[in-house]
């Protein structure tokens, strides 16, 4: 049995990020992943301006960079008529991104640099071990256990453990946190090459009930992911490939985008995507990145949201551990510090889902928008993680 300061299960953005930041402090850290990984994340591999900040500050951005990240200097936005809604990322009012370009970049790519940035710390990292419990005692978490590839069960014992186990996470499950979410979707993701003036910005496609989302990461590779109600996708389950050619062809913008390009690697599929979690009423454990909870990809801010958590919960946890208290009350400032940096956002993704999951409502918008384009700028700084939106009425009227 080992002991660490804290450990941390799962080495994706979330843990990988949350390792980074304790050990810079000193802390002893121990990061269990169950990787390295053998298939492909589905991911749309969109990065928003406000993610390069916390990069740059874990020591990663310039790695992410040299590996080839595609800036994307904004968005393309086709509603249902065709309607184009075309905005760039720049300085709203106060508001200034921390660079004028979010980013297009493989989960492969990003998730490798931020393990080399671990690996350059004094942290435990072991991988190839796949946690199968938490460790509770007098309602306090004080471990985990785990399998090793030889086989072997393992217990790690910490002060903190932080769940940064992504979207299946156990710890979650184990402590009774998961709760299912009314927004059924299914995302089919694949990669293109060959697609038009495809370089510089991100391409989204609304077309209710689906929207398609195309993402440039180098000149031949380009992300496609097709998001759609999960019951549409339900009874094609064994011929998934099928299902999403047809799809495609019923989406006339997307489609006519899409001629003349080619496929340069196999369908994934994931679903359902959304799924709500609620805080564990345990102490000495916090949830980090996917692992609290996710919601839909639309607007594309999964990775930014668990870089911030993983700052959020670095904080809770030094000042935990400074103060020698890790009980559930003592580390609900973790959660009080999440909602403030969150729920503002999620409302207005809410708000965004309306507008987006009914045809005539999604067109009346994209015209409202076309004709305002401070407006859309200032969405397009929400989305972007830069502007406030609780600053957006004030943009509005200004
Ligand atoms: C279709 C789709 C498209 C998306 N597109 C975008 C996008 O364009 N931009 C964006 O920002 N976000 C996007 N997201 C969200 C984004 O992928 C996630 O929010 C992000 O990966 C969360 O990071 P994480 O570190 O919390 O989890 P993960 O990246 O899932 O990492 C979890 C880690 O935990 C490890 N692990 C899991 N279980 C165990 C275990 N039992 N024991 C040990 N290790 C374990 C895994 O090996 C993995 O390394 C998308 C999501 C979906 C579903």
């Amino acid at each position: 049995m080992s002991h660490a300061d804290v450990v941390i299960v799962g080495a994706g953005p979330a843990g990988a990020a949350t390792a980074i930041l304790l050990a810079e402090h000193g802390l002893g850290v121990t990061v269990l992943d169950r990787g390295p990984r053998t298939r492909p994340k589905v991911c749309g591999e969109y990065l928003s301006p406000e993610a390069g900040r916390v990069l740059d500050r874990l020591g990663v951005l310039k790695a992410v960079d040299a590996g080839g990240a595609a800036a994307l200097a904004g968005m393309r936005i086709t509603a249902p008529d065709g309607t184009v809604l075309d905005a760039r990322y720049g300085a709203v009012g106060a508001f200034r991104p921390y660079r004028d370009h979010a980013m297009g970049v493989s989960r492969a790519a990003l998730d490798g640099a931020l393990l080399e940035r671990v690996r350059a710390l004094p942290v435990d990292l072991r991988e190839g071990v796949r946690v199968t419990d938490v460790i509770v005692e007098h309602g306090r978490v004080v471990g985990v256990r785990a399998a090793e590839v030889t086989g072997a069960v393992v217990a790690v014992r910490a002060r903190v453990v932080i769940a940064a186990d992504g979207r299946a996470s156990v710890i979650a499950h184990r402590l009774r946190c998961r709760r299912p979410h009314p927004l059924a979707r299914m995302a089919l993701v694949t990669y293109v090459t060959g697609v038009r003036d495809c370089r510089d910005v991100g391409e989204i496609f609304v077309d209710p009930p689906d929207y398609a989302i195309l993402n440039p990461l180098a000149p031949d590779r380009i992300n496609l992911s097709l998001v759609v109600p999960l019951a549409h996708a339900a009874a094609w389950r064994a011929r998934l490939e099928d299902f999403f050619v047809a799809r495609i062809k019923q989406l006339p913008h997307l489609s006519r985008r899409l001629a003349g390009a080619g496929r340069v690697a196999p369908l994934s599929s994931l679903g359902p995507l959304a799924y709500r979690v609620v805080p564990p009423r345990e102490g000495g454990v916090l949830l980090v990145g996917d692992a609290a909870g996710f919601y839909d990809p639309f607007t594309g801010e999964g990775i930014f949201t668990a870089l911030r958590s993983a700052e959020l919960a670095a904080d809770a946890v030094l000042g935990a551990l400074r103060a020698g208290d890790v009980s559930a009350a003592a580390l609900a400032v973790y959660h009080r510090a999440r909602r403030a940096a969150f729920a503002d956002k999620e409302r207005l993704t809410r708000v965004l889902q309306t507008v987006i999951g009914r045809r005539r409502l999604a067109n009346l918008v994209a015209h409202w928008l076309a004709a305002r384009p401070r407006v859309l700028a200032a969405l397009l700084g929400v989305i972007g993680d830069y502007v406030p939106p609780r600053a957006l009425p004030r943009l509005l009227l200004s």
